[in-house]
């Protein structure tokens, strides 16, 4: 009937628009913590932030300060040995990269800068980590990625830089972050210059 004929018509226009905005994702804001603790960290940061810049469909927001702390006692395969101390930081970016392809990308920049992993060895030192700290609000739970991290609210190495560029920045479950710093694990950190 000539009823349901326009019906479909006015239907079209909202399917094509359906299908363009399925093409242009959300763009979400991603926190990223870098660390390293060999081959000049303070370099293989700056390595990483430029490289970050340059990601698919991603901006830099901001940075944070760099932070030097002692290594995670766990670090210490060998208990002889001083491990040496990591710098940290925190990025905010923009990025249109699904949870699992941003993941993709950033251990490209890794393997780039000279990570070599060691699946049967934990916290390892190394020229470079990145982790995803946070993805929008969203919670993502996968073989390959947990998001939030897992152990974001108990490093202050993490939530230190975290907290300087959004100190009013809240989990997924609606707490606000500042509030674990008070619990959080207390090692040795200062800003760097
Ligand atoms: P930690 O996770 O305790 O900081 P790490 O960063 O040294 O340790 P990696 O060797 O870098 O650990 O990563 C081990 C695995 O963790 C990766 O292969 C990745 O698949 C997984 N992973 C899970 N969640 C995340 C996340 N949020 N960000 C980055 N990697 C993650
Ligand atoms: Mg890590
Ligand atoms: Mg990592």
């Amino acid at each position: 009937s000539p009823k349901r004929y326009r019906e479909k018509e006015k239907r079209k226009p909202k399917t094509i628009l359906g299908a363009v905005k399925k093409m242009a994702s959300e763009v979400i804001t991603t926190y990223v913590g870098l660390g390293s603790n060999l081959y000049n960290p303070i370099e293989q940061l700056n390595r990483a932030l430029t490289a970050l810049t340059s990601l698919p469909t991603t901006c830099v927001v901001q940075a944070s300060s760099f932070y030097q702390s002692e290594a995670l006692i766990e670090d210490a395969q060998n208990t002889e040995l001083k491990l040496p101390d990591y710098v940290n930081a925190v990025a905010e970016l923009i990025t249109q990269l699904s949870p699992l392809s941003l993941l993709d990308n950033l251990q490209q920049i890794e393997t780039n800068q000279g990570r070599i992993r060691d699946p049967h060895k934990r916290w390892q030192s190394r020229s470079l980590d990145l982790d995803i700290l946070l993805y929008a609000n969203k919670e993502v739970i996968h073989d390959r990625l947990h998001i939030p991290h897992y152990d974001l609210t108990n490093r202050n190495f993490v939530l230190i830089p975290l907290l300087e560029i959004a100190p009013e920045l809240k989990l997924p479950n609606g707490s606000y972050i500042k509030t674990y710093l008070n619990s959080c694990r207390s090692g040795k950190i200062r800003k760097l210059a």
